[in-house]
């Protein structure tokens, strides 16, 4: 039955980030954010005539690492082209980008989903460089547009990932895992509100029809996302649109081309721009000033040895060798190489990763989100986080021990300096134990009197005379044992 198959939303994700260098792509003006509008731009960038650009070897060295990690196949030989068209931002009137021999392609990368680990495949990843940045100012009633070439010839990586995607969610997992992984392997530092990550992203519907084919809407490019939330948000609404009004006019002739759209983020719309260009309106050909580049065999293997633990490897390994839980080593993960390491290093010294797993996912994290810090620099190394841990092996409540760790990090104490300063002994042995609520259960003749009258709740007063003289470190059954048995007698 026909009806019986759900529909299918298509995606596919383009992704643009910065790569992490010093100066441009092409020329050696500074890529630093935020310097005065205009002020890093050269001959080069700003497309004077007779100029010639130069490859940034580091940008490519990262480009390369980038595509390793994410499982493309490295092309032997690559070219720049230009992609012609006119806008303001783009002095040259044309990009320096890669067309037909991208210098990678055919990878994949992997993503958690609700129903298991799922490989995305990219189509490919080339290079190519930025254009300006269009500074429209509102307090000229919308009449002047200054234009800043600071980012011109910026250099970018474009990822372009196979219509794979099936949900909202399944592209925020992608996102969220390439620049997990863009970061790890310090490619890029993938920040959004700096421009670092660009996305776009494609999407349709595929609906079963009655004679057991499949209609396609048209596909629809959203635009303009500046957040993970948005592009969530934005192809949630384009799917639901697309389908709506799908079932309301049926498919049209002349309603195949693919347009471009914006998303609103404030009303929560996408607004139709544009008919997409097609890759022949560009008017694509080589670039003549730049030589093409010829990879050695054996780079993908060298880039692979280079780079290190990827964070899908990471995670293997975690599960692997510490048994935690998949929940407990993707927030380990998600945190960075560093914030792992922190771990293991706590479980090393106190010889027991699920205390250790406990204590640097909650506590650890909490604190570090608090402070806004990074773990790096944190004061609470993994030596002393380990030294408290040993302690509370001794049997220091949990609470207890959160408040030495807090005294640690507020006085640089050690463990046992920040045990001592808050009176905190090592528990006492049940029969120290017995003789504190000896003495407790003397010491309130009252509550005791009410108590062999009847009112149990008396009891309570006494219970929490011994936990206080304890400072907490008693088990509470064996106090509540020990004083059912003195009041017995008493
Ligand atoms: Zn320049
Ligand atoms: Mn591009």
């Amino acid at each position: 039955m026909a009806e019986d198959r759900p529909c299918r939303i298509v995606i596919g994700l383009e992704t643009h980030v910065q790569l992490l260098t010093r100066t441009k792509l092409f020329c050696g003006c500074s890529t630093r954010f935020g310097l005065p509008p205009n002020s890093a731009t050269c001959p080069v960038c700003i497309g004077l005539p007779g100029v010639l650009p130069v490859m940034n070897r580091r940008a490519f060295d990262l480009a390369l690492r980038a595509a390793v990690a994410l499982n493309c196949r490295l092309a032997d030989f690559t070219k720049w082209d230009r992609k012609n068209y006119y806008y303001p931002d783009l002095p040259k009137n044309y990009q320096i980008s890669q067309y037909d021999l991208p210098f990678s392609s055919d990878g994949w990368l992997e993503i958690d989903t609700p129903a298991g680990r799922k490989r995305v495949g990219l189509i490919r990843v080339h290079l190519e460089e930025d254009a300006g940045k269009m500074l429209h100012d509102e307090s000229g009633g919308g009449k002047d547009s200054l234009v800043d070439l600071n980012r011109a010839g910026t250099p970018l990586l474009e990822i372009v990932s196979k219509p794979d995607l099936s949900s909202p969610e399944e592209a925020r997992a992608y996102l969220d895992e390439l620049r997990l992984l863009l970061r790890e392997i310090e490619v890029s530092d993938c920040e959004m509100q700096e421009g670092s990550l660009r996305v776009d992203a494609n999407v349709n519907v595929h609906v079963p029809q009655p004679d057991g084919g499949v209609a396609a809407t048209p596909i629809v490019e959203v635009k303009n996302l500046n957040s993970f939330r948005a592009v969530e948000r934005a192809l949630a609404y384009e799917a639901r649109r697309q389908y709506e009004q799908f079932q309301r006019d049926g498919l049209r002739m002349g309603q195949v081309d693919k347009t471009t759209a914006g998303w609103d983020d404030g009303r929560g719309v996408t607004v139709v721009q544009r008919r997409k260009e097609e890759a022949s309106d560009y008017r694509y050909f080589p670039e003549p000033d730049l030589v093409p580049v010829t990879v050695a065999a054996g780079t993908a293997e060298r880039v692979r040895r280079e780079t290190g633990e990827l964070p899908s490897e990471l995670r293997v390994r975690l599960a692997g060798q510490y048994g935690l839980k998949a929940y407990d080593v993707g927030v380990l993960t998600a945190q960075g190489r560093a914030f792992a390491a922190y771990f293991e290093d706590v479980a090393r010294r106190c010889g027991d990763a699920k205390a250790a797993a406990n204590w640097v996912l909650n506590k650890v994290l909490a604190t570090l989100k608090q402070r806004k810090e990074d773990i790096r620099a944190f004061p609470m190394t993994s030596e002393r986080l380990a030294e408290l841990l040993a302690a509370q092996k001794e049997g220091l409540t949990k609470q207890m021990a959160e408040e030495v760790f807090d005294r640690m990090l507020a006085t640089g104490a050690t463990a046992r300096q920040a045990l001592d300063a808050l009176g905190v002994k090592p528990p006492a042995g049940e029969g120290e134990l017995a003789e504190i609520v000896r003495q407790a259960v003397a010491a309130n003749p009252k509550a005791v009197a009410d108590f062999k009258k009847g009112k149990t709740a008396a009891a309570q007063a006494i219970f929490g005379a011994v936990m206080r003289e304890t400072r907490g470190t008693a088990k509470a059954d064996v106090v509540r044992k020990l004083l059912d048995e003195e009041l017995a007698k008493a």
